[in-house]
């Protein structure tokens, strides 16, 4: 696949749990510096839809090989300022937003057979720099020499709330604590896989954006890459 189209510019990295506006912040920073955004989640969310489209059981999960991935048909295009991912050809963008797919992602993301699959994937997109990428291990091993590493953290509630106001639906006492404890545990296994977990990279930035408004966030971003700009 050929996924990259801007021939200069920085790789930043941009890692954080769930829910942290690390794809929001990305996408924004991305645009500012007329770089290309990739949000390396959307291809273990689109891995995820298509495996529970096929029915695969998820206790085949871990056997999946690289011919059955190769199966899934899932690719991506290059697309206004970001990258379209496709299964069967098709744009499964809201697709992978859904609550199954939501409840069923860490464990594709766990599997190392499908990290060996994406990893060439997702290196080649920032093969000649100009790249602002989203994830939970960009900094650590997707690109470990990416010129901009940060790592957005904020309060488990306020990601909730964030979370629930995105989609539309009313952040009251209940909801917010369920949708708390969803995020809880999807960051429990992001951090506790034994391949390529949610750490931060030894010389990232990490950037707390509990009290900063989005703007804010994404200035603090742009900021940061204007000093490692050569
Ligand atoms: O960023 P997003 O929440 O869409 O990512 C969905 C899931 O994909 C994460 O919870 C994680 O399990 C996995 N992921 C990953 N490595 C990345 C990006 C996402 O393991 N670089």
């Amino acid at each position: 696949m050929n996924t990259s189209t801007t021939t200069s510019g920085l790789v930043i990295a941009i890692d954080g749990p769930a829910a942290s506006g690390k794809s929001s912040t990305a996408r924004a920073v991305a645009g500012r510096l007329g770089y290309r955004h990739l949000d390396s989640g959307s291809f273990y969310r689109a891995l995820t839809l298509a495996a529970l489209q096929r029915g695969i059981p998820v206790d085949r999960w871990p056997l999946l090989t690289h011919e059955e991935l190769d199966s899934l048909h899932v690719d991506a295009v290059p697309a206004d300022g970001s990258f379209l991912v496709r299964v069967d050809g098709q744009d499964v963008s809201e697709a992978i937003r859904g609550a199954d797919v939501n409840a069923h992602v860490s464990l594709m993301a766990a599997v190392p057979a499908v990290r060996g699959w994406l990893l060439e994937i997702l290196r080649e997109t920032g093969r000649n720099g100009g790249l602002v990428a989203d994830g939970r291990d960009i900094g650590t091993v997707v690109f470990p020499d990416a010129d901009l590493k940060i790592f957005l953290i904020s309060d488990p509630e306020v990601r909730a709330r964030r979370r629930l106001l995105q989609q539309g639906a009313h952040p009251d006492g209940e909801t917010l604590r369920q949708e708390t404890e969803r995020l809880a545990a999807r960051d429990h296994l992001d951090q506790t896989r034994s391949i390529a977990p949610l750490v931060p990279a030894a010389d990232a930035i990490t950037l707390d954006t509990s009290d900063l408004s989005f703007e804010e966030q994404v200035s603090a971003v742009v900021e940061l890459s204007r000093v490692r700009e050569p």
